[in-house]
C-alpha cells in the first residue's frame, strides 16, 4: 500500500478491461519498473505465433538477459560490500573476511611475477616427487596421484575430477561402506567441459585460439624461452589439451557404470594412476577427511569411471616434464581470475553470502516473508506434478509406477534461498574459528591459505561450492531427491512478493518446474525417493517414458541454428534430452500451478504494449524473458546439455496446447504445429471416453468414479 503510479492511473481509463474500480491506480514501484521493462523489449511488428522470441525479446543483447541482469547486479553488490565496506556491526567471521582481502591488497602482486613463483613452486614439488626418476619418462602411478591431488588442492587446477564429497548410491546398510554418510565422489571436471568443444571438429576454427592461449600462458612460465621453442612446446600443450578435451567430448557415460570402490581397488581397475596417493595426499590437507579409514581403504564413488580412467591414461604417457609444464601453464589460466578479492571469496565462502542475504534483506521479517512465499511457490509447483501424474494412463495405471513416482515427489526435499545458519553471525563464527590471518601473510601466502582452506572444508563437507546461493541458479540433486532455488536467482528481474502471479510462475516457477520435473527426467528416473540408484519405474512404464523421450530426442535433432558467421549447427538431441524434458515438463508444471492460483488474475500496470495482454499471455512472455539472449548462439551454448536459448523457447512452446491457445495461434504456424511432442500430457480423460462404449459396466463404474477426481 501507499504506492502511486501516474501512468497507471491513466491507463486505468482507457483501458475497457480493467474492471477492477479501487487498486488499478495503486501499484508497487517496482511492478511497475518491471511492467514498463516488459513493455520496452514487445516487439509488436513479430507475430507471437510465429517468432515468439523476436516478439518478446527483439533486442536481443546479453544486457537484456534476466540472468545476466540479475547475476551482474549481485556482483557488483558482493563486490562494492568487500572493496567499499568495512566489518562494522559483523561478527569475528566478518572481520576476518575484511583482514583477509585488507592484508592481500596491502602490497600489490604483479601477474608475471605471481606466475613465476607459484609455477616455480610447483615445479620445486614435482622435482621432489621424482627424486632420482627421469623427467623424461612417465609418470609412475604413485608420483601421478600425489601431483594430482597437490595442484588440486593448492592451485585449484582440475583435470580428472572437481573435488567433491557425495551421498552414497545405495543405502549403506547394503554395503561394507558402512557408517559412511558422504565419500570422495570423481566425476569429469566442469571446468574442462567448456573447453572440450574447441576441439570438437565443428568448431575447428576455435583451435587456433585456444593456441595462442596455451602459447601465452607458457611465455609466463619461461620468460626466456625463445620464439622456436615456444612454439614447439605450444604444439605439445595443445596436443595433451586436445587428447584430453576429445576423452571428455563424448555422450555421457550411463549411470549404470558408476562405481563405488576402495581406493585399492580403484588402482587396480586405472593402474596409471594410485589412488591410495591421491587419497593420502588430499588427507595432508584436513586429517578429518578419512575419518576411520585409512588411505587404501578410503571408498570412491566414481561417477563416469570409464571417462576418468582415460583422461589418466593420457596424462599417465606424457613424460614427466611435458606433464609439468602442461600443469604449469594451467596454473597461469587460473590465475587470470584470481585476485585479492576472489581469493576472499575463495578463503570465506560463506562470509560472502552471509553479507549478501542480510544486506538485501535486512530484517529477519523481510528474510523469512521471502523463504515462505517462494517455499510455497515450490509446494504449489511439486502439487501440480503431482497432478499431472493423475492424469497419465502410464503413471497412474500402473502400480509400481505411480508408487515410485509419487513417493518421490512426496519426499522431494527444497532448499530454497538459503540455508538457516547462514543470516546467523554465531554460526558463521563457529564455522571459520578455525581460519586466521596474520599480519606477515602475503599474497602468496594467502593464496595457498585460500586454496588449501577451500579444499579442507569440502573434504570435511564443511563447505559445497554448488551451495553457493550467489550464483543465479537452480539445481536439481538427485543424490539427495532436493530442488535447490538460490537466493540470488530470486533478483528483481524474476522475483518480488509484489509481482503478479503470471510473471513469478511464467519465471521463476517454470525454472523451479524445470527442477522439479528433473527429478523425472532421461537422467532423474534412475534415482529414488531417497536419492539411491534404483530402478522404481515398471519395465511397461519405461516403455512409455522411452517414447515419449524419444519424440522429444527426434523433435530437437531436427532443429538447427546458425552462429554469427551463417554457420549451421545441428543440436544433439540425445545430449540434451534430460533437459528439454525437463524444459517441457517443467512449463507445464507452473503453468498448471499458475491457473490454479487464486490471485491468478491480480491487476498489474498496463503501459501501452500491455493494454490487452491476458493473465495467461503474461504468463509466456515472463517465460520468453528468461531466454533473452543474443541472437547467435556462443560455442558454449551450442555443446552445453541444455539447448541453446531461443531453441528452449520454440522447443517447449511447440509441444504446449495453452501456448497456442492464449496467442489464438492458427494450426501449423511455427509455434503450433500439429505434429509435436506431448511431454508428461494428460491422456486419461481422453482413453476414458475412446474406452467408454466397449467395455463393461464395472470398469465403466470405476474409471467414472476416477473421472470425477479429475472434474472436482
Ligand atoms: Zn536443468
Amino acid at each position: 500500500m501507499g504506492y502511486f503510479a501516474l501512468g497507471c492511473l491513466c491507463l486505468a481509463i482507457v483501458c475497457s478491461t480493467w474492471t477492477v474500480a479501487v487498486s488499478e491506480d495503486v501499484f508497487p514501484p517496482d511492478l511497475v519498473t518491471l511492467m514498463n521493462d516488459f513493455n520496452r523489449m514487445i516487439n509488436e511488428t513479430a507475430d507471437p505465433c510465429n517468432d515468439f522470441n523476436g516478439y518478446v525479446c527483439p533486442s536481443q543483447t546479453p544486457e537484456n538477459s534476466v540472468q545476466s541482469r540479475d547475476s551482474t547486479k549481485t556482483a557488483n553488490q558482493i563486490s562494492n560490500r568487500l572493496t567499499h565496506g568495512n566489518s562494522t556491526g559483523g561478527g569475528a567471521a566478518v572481520k576476518k573476511y575484511y583482514d583477509f582481502y585488507n592484508t592481500c591488497i596491502k602490497v600489490p602482486s604483479r601477474f608475471d611475477e605471481a606466475a613465476l613463483k607459484l609455477t616455480g613452486d610447483l615445479e620445486k614439488y614435482v622435482k621432489q616427487q621424482l627424486g632420482s626418476s627421469s623427467y623424461d619418462s612417465p609418470l609412475a602411478p604413485r608420483q601421478l596421484g600425489n601431483i594430482l591431488a597437490y595442484v588440486m588442492v593448492n592451485y585449484g587446477v582440475k583435470i580428472i575430477t572437481d573435488l567433491k564429497k557425495q551421498r552414497l548410491p545405495e543405502k549403506p546398510s547394503e554395503l561394507k561402506f558402512k557408517n559412511n554418510n558422504k565419500t570422495l565422489y570423481i566425476e569429469t571436471p566442469r571446468e574442462f567441459l567448456s573447453s572440450r568443444l574447441i576441439y570438437d571438429p565443428k568448431f575447428e576454427k576455435y583451435g587456433d585460439i585456444i593456441k595462442v592461449g596455451l602459447r601465452a600462458c607458457y611465455a609466463f612460465v619461461d620468460p626466456t624461452m625463445k620464439d622456436v621453442e615456444l612454439n614447439h612446446t605450444t604444439s605439445q600443450l595443445f596436443e595433451i589439451d586436445s587428447r584430453l578435451a576429445k576423452v571428455i567430448n563424448k555422450t555421457q557415460e550411463p549411470t549404470s557404470v558408476i562405481r563405488l570402490l576402495e581406493a585399492n581397488e580403484a588402482s587396480k581397475l586405472m593402474p596409471e594412476i594410485d589412488w591410495s596417493a591421491f587419497v593420502e595426499t588430499l588427507s595432508s590437507y584436513s586429517t578429518a577427511f578419512l575419518g576411520n579409514y585409512s588411505p587404501q581403504t578410503l571408498p570412491i564413488l566414481f561417477y563416469t569411471p570409464e571417462t576418468t580412467g582415460a583422461l589418466i591414461r593420457v596424462l599417465a604417457q606424457a613424460p614427466a616434464s611435458l606433464l609439468l609444464k602442461y600443469l604449469q601453464t594451467k596454473v597461469v589460466l587460473s590465475l587470470v581470475s584470481i585476485n585479492c578479492e576472489a581469493l576472499t571469496y575463495e578463503a570465506l565462502p560463506l562470509v560472502k553470502q552471509h553479507l549478501y542475504i542480510t544486506d538485501s534483506y535486512p530484517t529477519t521479517s523481510d528474510r523469512m516473508n521471502l523463504k515462505s512465499s517462494v517455499s510455497t511457490m515450490v509446494d504449489n509447483v511439486i502439487s501440480s506434478v503431482r497432478d499431472m501424474a493423475e492424469q497419465i494412463s502410464w503413471i497412474k495405471n500402473d502400480t509400481q509406477t505411480y508408487a515410485g513416482f509419487t513417493d518421490k515427489l512426496n519426499k522431494m526435499k527444497k532448499s530454497v534461498c538459503y540455508n538457516d545458519g547462514l543470516d546467523d553471525p554465531n554460526w558463521l563464527d563457529a564455522k571459520y574459528s578455525d581460519f586466521n590471518v596474520s599480519s606477515d601473510d602475503d599474497f602468496y601466502k594467502l593464496y595457498y591459505k585460500a586454496h588449501q582452506y577451500s579444499a579442507k572444508n569440502i573434504l570435511e563437507e564443511k563447505y559445497d561450492p554448488e551451495s553457493d546461493v550467489t550464483r543465479w541458479n537452480a539445481f536439481y540433486d538427485p543424490w539427495v531427491n532436493q530442488v535447490n532455488i538460490l537466493i540470488a536467482t530470486l533478483g528483481s528481474q524474476t522475483y518480488s512478493p509484489n509481482y503478479v502471479p503470471a510473471v513469478v510462475y511464467g519465471g521463476i516457477g517454470s525454472l523451479i518446474g524445470h527442477e522439479v520435473t528433473h527429478a523425472f527426467d532421461t537422467l532423474g528416473i534412475n534415482w529414488d525417493s531417497e536419492g539411491h540408484l534404483k530402478n522404481w519405474i515398471s519395465k511397461k512404464s519405461k516403455k512409455s517414458f522411452d517414447s515419449m523421450a524419444q519424440c522429444v530426442i527426434n523433435q530437437y535433432d531436427r532443429f538447427t541454428i546458425a552462429d554469427e558467421s551463417g554457420k549451421v549447427y545441428n543440436i544433439d538431441g540425445v545430449q540434451s534430452s534430460g533437459e528439454n524434458v525437463a524444459d517441457n515438463a517443467g512449463l507445464r508444471a507452473a503453468y498448471n500451478a499458475f491457473m490454479k492460483h487464486p490471485d491468478r488474475s491480480k491487476p498489474f500496470p498496463r503501459p501501452p504494449k500491455l493494454r490487452n495482454i491476458t493473465d495467461e499471455q503474461l504468463f509466456f512472455l515472463s517465460f520468453g524473458r528468461f531466454f533473452c539472449t543474443p541472437e547467435n548462439p556462443t560455442p558454449n551454448e551450442l555443446v552445453d546439455v541444455h539447448a541453446p536459448y531461443k531453441l528452449r523457447v520454440i522447443g517447449t512452446l511447440r509441444d504446449f496446447e495453452p501456448f497456442r491457445k492464449a496467442f489464438n495461434c492458427p494450426v501449423n504456424s511455427k509455434y503450433a504445429p500439429e505434429k509435436h511432442c506431448d511431454v508428461y500430457a494428460p491422456d486419461l480423460t481422453e482413453a476414458k471416453s475412446n474406452a467408454y462404449s466397449v467395455i463393461s459396466s464395472v470398469v465403466v463404474s470405476t474409471i467414472m468414479s476416477a473421472f470425477l477426481v479429475f472434474i472436482v
